[in-house]
């Protein structure tokens, strides 16, 4: 399980940009609440923001590693930082799962660079609704063909929406066939400047602070017929299929969150890997009794459970992700590595607070803000429980609900 000299380089220039640009300015953005542009932008002028670094880093390694590399650096450095520079990932990861080459081509490009202007551009992954986020048959979206026009007409409400509101790109999930439940979704582009669509409110939250999330309001917003991913005749192909009873695909949303579980793994294990290197530095350092505290076994084999359970998430989430490029899914190994990643960031970054004591609990060092930031891998992109349930249907074979 050596890291070869290309991946050793990659994660040693993403470190670089972590530790200069990015921990410097974590407390300031995620204080400000804001989505940090001028950090995106020197991450694209080095080259680590754009559709380039992402297609290198997802399909010119064949072990799958370079992304959960690279992520756990970026998030090692600040993760509400991290998941502004990621967020695009997101909708790029949405549009791969159901488009056409040529709509790849068109729409992934824009989720980071403006086609007219070449000016810093972001995109937006639209699935989660106010009264469905984990229940996805839930979704109330709709969209409609009109046939006049060649047109999609889109109306409902999107919640907790990274980048929702401010994207150029906005990639919706939408109810095209109400009768079929999952199975009747599609996901649409909604493209630059489009009109019906706009911000609702933008969520106040415990972490990743620096991270834009807005809820996204759909009113009457008319797009092309081009820009239902995939294309009209695959998708009524497929709703002839599953009415006729035979099996259909599953639905774009799935689809996407199952290719992004090793990466938001990683982006847990950055943050948990953060914490557990400065607890240890503290805990050499600080005195108690006439003694630097590490040398209490209490304080050093937490220590010791901590690097443990970072070693086990990161066995994992490599390994899924070489699944995820080599082989298939057995176990629902994307799962499993997701779960077990952001369970070990909260709980170490939570023990972190611990062994920095009263220091750990204030905003005058990091941990606490780490541990705010570690908790929101426990709930989106499929919660602790939702990994549980894809899990233990796996393993049983049975419909567990
Ligand atoms: C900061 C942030 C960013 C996000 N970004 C995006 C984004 O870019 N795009 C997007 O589409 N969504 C996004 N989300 C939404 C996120 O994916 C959802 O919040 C998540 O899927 C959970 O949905 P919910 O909040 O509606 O909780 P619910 O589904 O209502 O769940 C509430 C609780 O019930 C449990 N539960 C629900 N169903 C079951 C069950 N069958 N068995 C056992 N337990 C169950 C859950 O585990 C949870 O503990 C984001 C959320 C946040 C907070």
């Amino acid at each position: 399980m050596k890291l070869n000299e290309d991946q050793l380089t990659l994660q040693k220039w993403v470190h670089g940009f972590a530790e200069d640009v990015m921990r410097p300015a974590g407390e300031e953005w995620d204080e400000k609440e804001e989505f940090p542009y001028p950090i995106v932008e020197q991450a694209r002028e080095i080259g680590l923001y754009g559709w380039e670094f992402m297609a290198e880093a997802m399909f010119n390694d064949p072990t799958g590693l370079s992304m959960p590399i690279a992520i756990e650096e970026l998030f090692w450095g600040d993760a509400g930082l991290g998941m502004a520079i990621m967020g695009s990932g997101l909708a790029a990861a949405g549009i791969a799962s159901s488009a056409t080459p040529e709509q790849l081509m068109e729409w992934v490009p824009q989720c980071y660079e403006n086609a007219d202007t070449g000016k810093l551009a972001l995109g937006a992954f639209c699935a989660s609704e106010p009264d469905a986020g984990s229940d996805v048959g839930g979704y109330r979206t709709s969209a409609v063909y009109d046939e006049k026009t060649d047109e999609w007409v889109i109306n409902g409400t999107k919640a907790w929406i990274t980048n929702g509101g401010i994207s150029d790109i906005h990639v919706v999930v939408a109810v095209v066939e109400p009768s079929l439940g999952t199975k009747g979704h599609a996901s649409f582009i909604v493209p630059p400047n489009t009109k019906g669509l706009s911000q609702g409110q933008k969520y106040k939250k415990h972490g990743i602070r620096a991270s834009h999330t807005a809820e996204v309001v759909l009113d009457n917003v008319r797009v092309p017929g081009r820009c239902l991913l995939g294309g009209k005749d695959k998708l009524d192909e497929r709703i002839a299929r599953v009415k006729r009873g035979e099996k259909g695909n599953s639905q774009a949303a799935m689809q996407t969150f199952e290719a992004t579980r090793p990466a938001v793994g990683a982006q847990a294990l950055g943050v948990a890997r953060a914490a557990f290197e400065y607890s240890l530095e503290y805990a050499k350092e600080r005195e108690a009794f006439g003694r630097k505290i590490i040398m209490n076994q209490s304080i050093a084999f937490m220590l010791a459970d901590m690097a443990t359970e970072i070693e086990a998430s990161r066995g994992l989430i490599y390994r899924a992700a070489w699944l995820g490029k080599n082989g298939t899914f057995e176990k629902s190994e994307g799962s499993m590595a997701k779960l077990k990643a952001a369970r070990t960031a909260t709980w170490v970054t939570e023990r972190a607070i611990q062994i920095l004591g009263g220091y750990g609990y204030t905003r005058e060092y990091p941990v606490e803000r780490w541990h705010r930031d570690a908790k929101i891998h426990d709930i989106f992109e499929g919660t602790e429980q939702i990994q549980q349930l894809v899990i233990a249907r796996t393993i049983s074979g049975l419909r567990i609900e």
